[in-house]
């Protein structure tokens, strides 16, 4: 099977910010991608909240992060992923190309807007349809727009985009919003927002930009226009999650959950970008969550290369795990490396808070503690509350 370092599955700009990290950080890195490099951003005319460049379309800006990563030798791989595994040590990426074995990924496979589904919709998108209001709401300052939806995203976006807006009409298929009450009552007392209850959109109208909505109130059957300059739909958001599902640890909905360190719940696999439980997602939060993915896989690999050299390649080593976090237990490692100096024995120092996984393979039920290997096998452990512990276990 071919083996990699870091493999990233998904090239929007968290994978591509990883790439570039990773490639800077020594690693040999994979970029899995099913679709076009660049991700969500591919599908939008106009960014203006990425620093540094005022204004660029988002295929412009996907060009520019793709050849800043092949800059640095990334090397791309234009296949679908429908699996992570983990087999006994190792993680597998399947593929429908055949499977990687890596020693560490990063899942950077973003997220995606429900559709509402009407006519005009798709062939909107980015003509005044849009999902996502901190994204495209400046561009409509002084404008009449709509909001579709009823939940606490509809109803708190709504009140959001009254900053550009000259008037918000919020269209809701029930008689009142699903949000919750301080939302809602934050919403309705602003004088732009203007509910439209029990109605749906029926139909997007306008010859290049978004023009006019055809409504229908589900209750009379009435149909009407509403003219604006645009519309946002927030029926929802779900992540491209279906390759490791039941895999990692998720948020309600399969958003992946994560530490600031971007480590899921199983060692050695990574997230970044849209696919976090996060607040926000945007490009510049995805870049930044790709960065720290990298440096922390690259941590990782270094640790595993250096654990696997120091204590399963050898033929014989005799090892302390003791806690970083406990200054007793760092104090009791200087004095055991002290004592094994002098009686000329050699023991390997390791942490065994930070590789906890280590501890759980050798079957260490408390730390600090010497274990014996040979050949990676352990053949003698016991706990080291003291200097004079280490020293029988070395006699
Ligand atoms: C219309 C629109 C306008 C937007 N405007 C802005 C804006 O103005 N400013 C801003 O900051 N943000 C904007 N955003 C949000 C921004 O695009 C996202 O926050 C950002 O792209 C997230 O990056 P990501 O890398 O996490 O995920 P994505 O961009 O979603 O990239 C994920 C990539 O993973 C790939 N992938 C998924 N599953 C697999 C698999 N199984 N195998 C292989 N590849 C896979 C996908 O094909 C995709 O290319 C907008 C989004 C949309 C939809």
């Amino acid at each position: 099977m071919e083996k990699r370092e870091l493999v990233i599955i998904g090239a929007g700009p968290a994978g591509l910010s990883a790439a570039i990290y990773g490639r800077r950080a020594g690693l040999d890195v994979l970029l899995l991608e099913k679709g076009v490099p660049g991700g969500q951003i591919n599908i939008t005319e106009e960014i203006e909240n990425w620093p540094g460049v005022e204004h660029a379309s988002g295929p412009e800006l996907a060009r520019m992060f793709r050849s800043h990563a092949e800059k640095f030798k990334t090397e791309f791989r234009d296949v679908d992923v429908s699996k992570l595994e983990v087999r006994g040590d190792t993680k597998v990426v399947v593929t429908n190309k055949g499977e990687i074995e890596a020693e560490a990924v990063i899942v950077a496979t973003g997220a995606y807007f429900r559709r509402l589904g009407c006519e005009g919709e798709a062939e909107h998108i980015g003509q005044g349809v849009s999902y996502c209001a901190v994204c495209d709401g400046a561009f409509f300052e002084g404008e009449e727009i709509a909001v579709v939806g009823g939940g606490n995203t509809a109803v708190e976006e709504g009140v959001y985009l009254t900053n550009f807006a000259s008037k918000v009409y919020i269209i809701h298929r029930r008689d009142e919003f699903r949000a919750d009450r301080a939302a809602v009552e934050h919403a309705l007392s602003n004088p732009k927002i203007v509910p439209v209850w029990n109605t749906v959109v029926e139909k997007i109208e306008g010859d290049g930009m978004v023009e006019n909505l055809v409504l229908k109130n589900i209750k009379t059957g009435e149909v009407s226009d509403l003219p604006v300059a645009g519309v946002f739909m927030f029926v929802g958001q779900s992540p491209h999650d279906e390759c490791v599902r039941g895999l990692l640890d998720a948020a309600k909905g399969g958003w992946i959950k994560t530490n600031d360190a971007m480590e899921t719940s199983v060692e050695g696999i990574f997230a970044a970008g849209d696919v976090r439980d996060k607040g926000l997602r945007q490009v510049v939060t995805a870049a930044s969550d790709g960065a720290i993915a990298a440096m922390s896989a690259s941590s990782y690999i270094n640790e595993q290369v250096h654990l696997r050299s120091l204590l399963i390649e050898p033929e014989h080593v005799v090892a302390l795990f003791y806690s970083s976090i406990e200054r007793e237990q760092v104090k009791l490692s200087d004095e055991i490396d002290v004592l094994a100096q002098r009686s000329g024995k050699k023991v390997a120092l390791i942490d065994g808070y930070k590789n906890r996984r280590m501890v759980e393979k050798f079957g260490i039920e408390s730390l600090p503690a010497m274990v014996e290997l040979r050949s990676g096998a352990v053949v003698r452990k016991a706990s080291a509350a003291f200097a004079s512990d280490a020293a029988s276990f070395l006699k």
